[in-house]
């Protein structure tokens, strides 16, 4: 058993990562300070092994107790919120980064970060391997949630090669599940929302540009891999399998059985044409490969979720 700190466990990725890591038989100590997550994720965790601690992360935070592992998944992640908290999302991706990684190294502990496919920006190279450096607006809106993660990643190899500290980089693919928030702007809680009341499905541009969906569990279940290995240098975990986003409408509609029709709205400033991971490092490395497919995904997420919480 690990004593495990998951920043940002609160949210919907890090709520899915401490019941899993409490489930394995670890102890988890969640530290979040509501910014776009909330009690009612981690309500259904409190049990002895669970500690919730109240705190933001862009200031220096200490636990009082061994901690072998620390992961660092405090920011906001979805558009909406970082076009709504840019200087928050810079100074969690940097000053929160600094504190998570200042702990982890008086604690000797294994540090993992959650980057982003985001690091790759609007890339020119497709799928992207980690080696891909990336295409990157600084100065658009999209850029504060970009750029604190390219600084976090930049920051996480520093403290390895200079302090020793043993970290890891996660580059996530875009994630979904139960426990997304209904208008948090993404495209599937969005499609699911407006699918199970049958009201218009919103495809932003001609809906032709491409993503890959990891469903939650298999995210999980790579970042821990991650996390167990002796790994530094940044792994992609995604799902290599890649739709438009009228596929992803087409499925939804299919799923719920709804009669919504599909409109088109504009395409957000750098709205990324083509995102896919090349996983062959996750594969050779972690042995680890995605195993839910998209519509068994959707209909998990809708299952486990109820029509109620995914209407708000
Ligand atoms: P989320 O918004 O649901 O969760 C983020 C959590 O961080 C929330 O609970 C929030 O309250 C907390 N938080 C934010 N600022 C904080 C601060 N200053 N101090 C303490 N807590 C703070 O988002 P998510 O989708 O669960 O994303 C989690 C992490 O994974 C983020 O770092 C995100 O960038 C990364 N990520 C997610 C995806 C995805 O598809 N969901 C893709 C790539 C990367």
């Amino acid at each position: 058993m690990a004593t495990c700190v998951v920043t940002g466990g609160a949210g919907f990725l890090g709520s899915h990562l401490c019941e899993t890591l409490l489930g394995r038989g670890h102890r988890v100590i969640c530290v979040d300070n509501f910014e776009t997550g909330s009690l009612a994720n981690i309500n259904h965790l409190r049990q002895p092994e669970f500690m919730f601690v109240h705190h933001d992360v862009t200031e220096p935070f200490f636990i009082e107790e061994p901690v072998e592992f620390v992961y660092h998944f405090a920011s906001p992640a979805s558009p909406i919120d970082y076009l709504r908290l840019p200087l928050q999302t810079l100074k969690v991706g940097s000053h929160g980064t600094h504190h998570a990684l200042g702990l982890a190294k008086r604690h000797r502990a294994r540090f993992l970060t959650a980057s982003t496919s985001e690091v790759y920006g609007d890339p020119q190279v497709h799928p992207q391997p980690e080696s891909y450096w990336g295409h990157v607006n600084p100065i658009g809106p999209r850029g504060v949630y970009d750029e604190a993660k390219r600084y976090a990643e930049a920051l996480t190899m520093a403290y390895h090669r200079q302090q020793g500290v043993d970290t890891a980089i996660v580059r996530i693919f875009n994630t979904y599940g139960p426990r997304m928030r209904p208008f948090d702007g993404r495209a599937i809680p969005t499609f699911m929302r407006q699918a199970l009341q049958d009201k218009p499905i919103t495809v932003f541009g001609t809906g032709q540009q491409t993503r890959s969906f990891t469903f939650v569990d298999d995210l999980v279940d790579g970042i821990i891999r991650l996390a167990e290995s002796g790994y530094h240098d940044p792994v992609n975990i995604g799902n290599p399998n890649e739709f438009t986003l009228l596929d992803l409408a087409e499925a939804v509609i299919e799923i719920t059985g709804s009669r919504s029709e599909i409109v088109y709205e504009a395409l957000p400033t750098d709205d990324p044409q083509v995102r896919r991971p090349d996983i062959s490092l996750a594969r050779e490395l972690l042995g680890w490969e995605p195993t839910v497919q998209l519509r068994d995904g959707l209909r998990r997420t809708l299952d486990a979720s109820g029509v109620s919480a995914l209407t708000g």
